[in-house]
């Protein structure tokens, strides 16, 4: 992508202001830009979620109130009293709520077009290749899948069927993250020189299946670190030519029997950036990216949350901090797939975009097996795993 291209949402074109504070206090601001309307209900993707958990509950469902190309038609989960219960709570009726075993009988229904999958990472597979078997769009929570071999098996499945598949990267479809991009590739920096990410959380449930590898695929690093790794590439725009990594976890600890609690690593990205990243389990919760160029500093905190973004740019002489307009990351997320199903064409984020994170993370692992530097597959050029970038209006909605 080049600085020229008309997709790419610049300083001018984002909704939000920037106050920068010289010395002497000065600020600047930009205009907001005004919303957009939903879409008549019958011309929206219709949509079957499946998996009623925190993710879906806390974050999904609201989205889907508030989305303009998007709506709510299906709900899947085995606890048959829970999906009835949302599927009223959100305006469908009981016949809207289904279970894992009646999931095909979707098939018949033309009103809805896609699928949400928001279950444990390895079952990501099943449902992929289930939804690809009777026709359906996947959009699929992150990490794609629990290993290589089931990311790559999705892409195909949903290949062979010609259907999208779309990677739920969140933070490639949210404001403050493309004007990090922007600042980052339009040279404002200086040239980049190292970066710096973090995620790190305490992982507080035993019995949780974040903590079991036959459901998460890994530990901190599938779930956590991941975020480290895809935004760097979304913010570069590049493809990372080797890794270095170690992992630990805390002996004794029977939360990290099955999974490992914390990983650090290094990446060396083309032009010779130098990226670390840690992520753990049994830290406390922080969520930090900072990108060091020749001119100045660009800084997260927090990076990843879904609310409160906070965006500062330090350079000798100043501190701006750019205050975007805060929309909703989900609904951003579900209105971009819409729009690529209704208008045929592919995903930003589609799930070879998900599958090279899932084969740096095996990289990563391999790296701290075996004490030393793993190289990764060249993909020169940029954005190489992403189709077209979304539209600003999906991005300034409210
Ligand atoms: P959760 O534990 O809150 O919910 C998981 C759901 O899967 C539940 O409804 C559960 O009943 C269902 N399920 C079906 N089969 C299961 C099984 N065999 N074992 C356990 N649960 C089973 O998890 P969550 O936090 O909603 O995470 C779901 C997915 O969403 C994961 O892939 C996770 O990485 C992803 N996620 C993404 C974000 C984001 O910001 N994009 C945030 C949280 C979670």
């Amino acid at each position: 992508m080049t600085p020229s291209d008309p997709h790419r949402p610049g300083p001018d074109t984002l909704a939000g202001t920037a106050a920068t504070h010289t010395p002497e206090g000065q600020t600047s601001t930009e205009p907001p830009i005004p919303p957009t309307l939903p879409q008549p209900r019958a011309q929206q993707v219709g949509y079957a979620v499946l998996g009623l958990g925190e993710l879906t509950l806390d974050e999904l469902l609201p989205a889907y109130a508030t989305a303009g190309r998007s709506r709510l038609a299906a709900v899947v989960s085995d606890d048959h009293d829970k999906a009835v219960q949302s599927a009223l709570a959100y305006g469908l009726s009981e016949a809207d709520a289904y279970s894992y075993d009646t999931f095909e009988a979707l098939a018949g229904r033309d009103d809805v077009q896609a699928v949400y999958i928001v279950l444990p990472n390895t079952l990501h597979r099943e449902y992929t290749e289930r939804a690809a078997r009777i026709g359906k769009h996947v959009l699929c929570e992150k990490p794609l899948a629990g290993s290589v071999e089931d990311a790559e098996a999705m892409v195909r499945a949903c290949r062979g069927a010609g259907v999208y598949l779309m990677t739920a990267y969140r933070c490639q479809y949210t404001p403050v993250h493309w004007r990090a991009r922007d600042l980052v590739q339009s040279g404002e920096l200086g040239a980049v020189k190292l970066i710096h990410a973090v995620n790190v959380q305490v992982e507080p449930d035993e019995g949780q299946w974040r903590l079991r590898r036959d459901l998460a695929g890994g530990g901190s690093l599938l779930d956590v670190g991941l975020y480290c790794i895809n935004t760097v590439r979304f913010l570069l725009g590049t493809e990372p030519l080797e890794v270095t990594a170690r992992t630990h976890s805390t002996p004794g600890d029977p939360r990290f029997t099955e999974v490992e609690e914390s990983v650090s690593f290094q990446l060396a990205f083309p032009g010779g950036v130098l990226v670390s990243c840690s992520c753990s389990y049994g830290a406390a919760h922080a969520r930090t990216l900072d990108v060091y160029g020749a001119q100045g500093r660009l800084s997260l905190d927090p990076a990843f949350d879904y609310t409160d973004l906070r965006l500062r740019v330090h350079t000798p002489d100043t501190i701006t901090e750019h205050r975007l307009k805060e929309s909703d990351q989900f609904t951003l997320e579900i209105d971009h797939f819409s729009r690529c199903i209704q208008e045929r064409r592919g995903p930003f984020t589609p799930g070879e975009e998900g599958l090279q994170d899932e084969r740096i993370m095996a990289a990563i692992y391999q790296s701290a097996r075996e004490g030393r530097p793993v190289p990764l597959d060249e993909h020169p050029g940029r954005d190489v795993f992403r189709g077209a970038p979304p539209e600003r209006p999906l991005m300034e909605r409210a």
